[in-house]
This record gives structure tokens, C-alpha cells and sequence, in this order.
């Protein structure tokens, strides 16, 4: 039953461009409709026909700790109660702070910002304002939030200048982005080669989330530090998805590789809009009013998003609690591939820690190349079956996936029980 989503969604495009309000939401990746959400509790949401859907989106990663987690929602009343912005600064700023500083290795100093976009977009004008540089390298396939710097895609061959993949970017603005192939370290020595003396950061998902989940080579990783600290350039790692999500220290302590600079997001909020960069002091204060390089936010620090994200990432400072949620998304996906193999299915799956990537393919990809020739029909069927069975899958086949706290290990189980029935009727389809 969907009459009422649908009913919402037909409405909702009247005054709401494809009737959302960030496009993914729209299902535009699998088709059909998407489900219109009335509340979350723990690890499943209801939608407006009443339907209870055990949630592996979560927000896309914010809910850590599950949906209305009874110590967040507390916090935020408390929060609110005392008034809803300041413009001033708080106490509970300071304690954010000094706890990213504390859990994260590279973090000294840290400004807090309302979106991951926009703490992306403050990293990288603080790393040309601090190298006097402009060109910045990323990766095709890697997602840092909608800026104009950002929105670029490869240019015809390696190694040649970015082209815009959005209107409303400038060709201009494009050409100060280097775009190159994750994972690919012979490319990335290249680059330096030639332009080394140009570049002003490399900015990276340290594991990529936004093309369905890629592993870091741990050898690429080490290049992009060894190269940025030899010509001077900077390493940013956007950790928006990861921070957090991966294990206490991030994916920069997962993989025990210390960037210069490095965004947060998600997690950090909780649910609610907070996001951060910081890094080096010495970098750091380059930042207004310290220095030349502009940044501010009205509702920068917001008090009710601060007390959220602090009492989120409290819950996350539990003994064992990453072990655990980590174990949990690895039985999810070990299920899932043991369910596939039983029918005959190309199916891979693979977790780091709270995050994870589900292939129709014989593997694991480790490219961006690779992504994209997963088997999408397979998966869009894959996304139905399993949502009309109440399993909430990301609507598209390029996006990870993320469990919380809340999941249980029934809910895993019921999830795998649904999946196998649903490759069961897949492997007997006779071939066409
Ligand atoms: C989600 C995401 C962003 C953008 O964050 P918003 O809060 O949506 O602006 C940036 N970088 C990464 C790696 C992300 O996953």
C-alpha cells in the first residue's frame, strides 16, 4: 500500500521541484515513487500508509544511534527549551570542539558550519588562501557537497582539466579542478609531476561513499600524503560520511594516515544540521577573523543542532560500541552474500565498520570503472522487492549504505530471511 506516499508526492511536485527537496530522495536511480516518512524509532521508520521499514539509510549515515534515540531527543528538548540561537557564542561550542580535537588525530583547531557542503567548500578556500594556490585535485566518483569548485567531472583523458557536471558552474571555475581516478597511484604521481607547484590540496573521500562504497588502496592513501608534503600541497580528507561511521577516530585513525585539514558532517549532527572543518593550527588560523580567509554562518554552532550531535557522539563513546556496530553490518552483509551464492546470484558485499557497499557483480569493485558496471536492473529489483517487504535500501545502486546501534541482530536476520527469498525467485527465472 502506497496510496497516501503517492497522493504526498503528487502534491508535493506542484511547488517542490520533483518533489523533494534533494534529488535522490525523488527515486529517480530505481523508479516508482518514494515513500513519504511520518516517524523513526530505533532502527526503523513508518510511512504515511502505515508501513514500518527497517531503515539502512538512516538519514543518509546522520543516525548513528538509530532514529528519536530517547538521550538525543532529551538533549535537544533541553536545548530548545533554552532558547534556539544565539548568535553568540555557547559553552556547549567549546565542548564540541575540544572533543573532535580530542578523538580526531589531525584536528587542533575546529570551526563549526551548518552543512557538510559548506564545510567542504571553507576547507578548500582555506587551503588556497593558505598555499597561495589554486588548483585542487579530486576523484571522479567522490561526492564533497554541491560548491561550484566541486561539481566537476573529468575532462576528455587523464590529466587534463576539469569540465562542469552541473549547469550554472563556470568553465572557469572548472578548470581550476584536477579530476582523477580513485585508487589509481601511478595517475596520482603523475599529476604532481607535472602540475606540483600548482596544486593547492588533494581532497578525498578517505573511503569513497558516494559511488557505492570503494576501499582506499592503503597505498594511495600514503602516496597522497607523501606527494601533498612534498610540493606542498594540502591533504583534505572529507570525512562527512566517514567520520564517525567508520570507528571513533574516523577513517584518518582507521587507516592511520593524518591529513592537514579534514571535514566533518552527519554523524556530528546526529540528525540535525551541524558539520565541521579543522585541522592544523597553523592552518586553522588563517580563518576570519584571525586572518584573510572569510568564512561565517548565522546559524554556525546552532545550540539545539550542537546538544544533538553531542549527545550523539557520547552514545558512540561506548566500550565496544564501533566493535559491535561494525560486527552487525559485517553479518548483514556475510548474510546477504551467503543468501546469493545459495541461488546462483553475482553478489558482493563488503562493510568498514558502519558502512557498506552491496554489488551485483563477482566482487568487490575498487574503481569507479568498476562501480558502474554492476548489474543496476538487478539492483533496482533487488531495492523493490526488498522495500515492499519492508527493508529500506538507498534508492540508488551508487550509494553505501549504513546500519546503527538501534539494528538488532533479528532485524539482520529478517533482512538476510527477505533477501534469500528474493534471490531464491531470482535464481529461477529462466534465462531469457
Ligand atoms: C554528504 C556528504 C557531503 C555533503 O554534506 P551535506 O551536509 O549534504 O551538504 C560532503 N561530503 C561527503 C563525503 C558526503 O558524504
Amino acid at each position: 500500500m502506497t496510496k497516501n506516499s503517492n497522493r504526498l508526492y503528487q502534491r508535493a511536485q506542484r511547488h517542490i521541484p520533483a518533489g523533494v527537496n534533494s534529488p535522490v530522495r525523488a527515486f529517480g536511480g530505481v523508479g516508482g515513487h518514494p515513500r513519504f516518512i511520518v516517524r523513526g524509532q530505533g532502527a526503523r521508520m513508518q510511512d504515511a500508509d502505515g508501513q514500518w521499514l527497517i531503515d539502512y539509510v538512516g538519514s543518509w549515515g546522520p543516525l548513528i544511534v538509530g532514529h528519536a534515540h530517547p538521550e538525543v531527543v532529551l538533549a535537544v528538548q533541553k536545548a530548545a527549551a533554552d532558547g534556539l540561537s544565539f548568535g553568540a557564542p555557547t559553552a556547549a561550542e567549546i565542548e564540541v570542539a575540544e572533543l573532535l580535537c580530542r578523538l580526531v588525530p589531525s584536528m587542533d583547531m575546529v570551526r563549526l558550519v551548518s552543512s557538510g557542503t559548506e564545510a567542504t567548500m571553507s576547507a578548500i578556500r582555506l587551503a588556497r588562501g593558505f598555499t597561495g594556490r589554486d588548483l585542487l585535485i579530486k576523484f571522479e566518483g567522490c561526492y564533497h557537497g554541491h560548491s561550484d569548485s566541486l561539481l566537476v567531472k573529468a575532462g576528455s583523458g587523464a590529466l587534463t582539466f576539469g569540465n562542469p557536471s552541473s549547469g550554472g558552474v563556470p568553465a572557469d571555475l572548472a578548470q581550476h579542478t584536477l579530476v582523477l581516478d580513485y585508487n589509481n597511484t601511478p595517475q596520482l604521481a603523475e599529476a604532481f609531476a607535472q602540475h606540483g607547484d600548482k596544486i593547492a590540496a588533494i581532497i578525498v573521500e578517505p573511503v569513497a561513499g558516494n559511488m557505492n562504497l570503494i576501499a582506499p588502496d592503503p597505498v594511495f592513501l600514503k602516496a597522497m600524503r607523501d606527494l601533498t608534503t612534498q610540493h606542498g600541497a594540502l591533504l583534505i580528507f572529507d570525512e562527512v560520511m566517514t567520520g564517525f561511521r567508520v570507528g571513533l577516530g574516523s577513517a584518518q585513525g582507521l587507516y592511520g594516515i593524518t591529513p592537514d585539514l579534514s571535514t566533518f558532517g552527519k554523524v556530528i549532527g546526529g540528525g540535525l544540521p551541524l558539520a565541521a572543518f579543522g585541522g592544523r593550527r597553523d592552518i586553522m588560523q588563517k580563518i576570519a577573523p584571525l586572518g584573510s580567509v572569510y568564512q561565517a554562518g548565522t546559524l554556525s554552532g546552532n545550540p539545539v543542532a550542537v546538544a544533538a550531535g553531542l549527545a550523539t557522539l557520547k552514545l558512540a563513546q561506548a566500550p565496544d560500541f564501533y566493535e559491535r556496530l561494525s560486527n552487525l553490518t559485517k553479518t548483514l552483509c556475510d548474510g546477504l552474500v551467503g543468501a546469493a551464492e545459495n541461488h546462483g546470484i553475482a553478489f558482493a558485499a563488503q562493510n568498514i565498520g558502519g558502512m557498506f557497499g552491496l554489488y551485483f557483480a563477482e566482487q568487490c569493485p575498487s574503481t569507479y570503472k568498476e562501480v558502474m558496471a554492476c548489474d543496476s536492473a538487478f539492483f533496482k529489483r533487488f531495492f523493490h522487492a526488498m522495500l515492499q517487504s519492508g527493508h529500506y535500501f538507498a534508492p540508488s545502486a551508487f550509494e553505501a549504505g549504513f546500519v546503527s546501534a538501534a539494528h538488532s541482530t533479528t532485524d539482520i536476520a529478517a533482512t538476510i530471511a527477505a533477501a534469500d527469498a528474493f534471490f531464491e525467485n531470482e535464481g529461477t527465472k529462466k534465462p531469457r
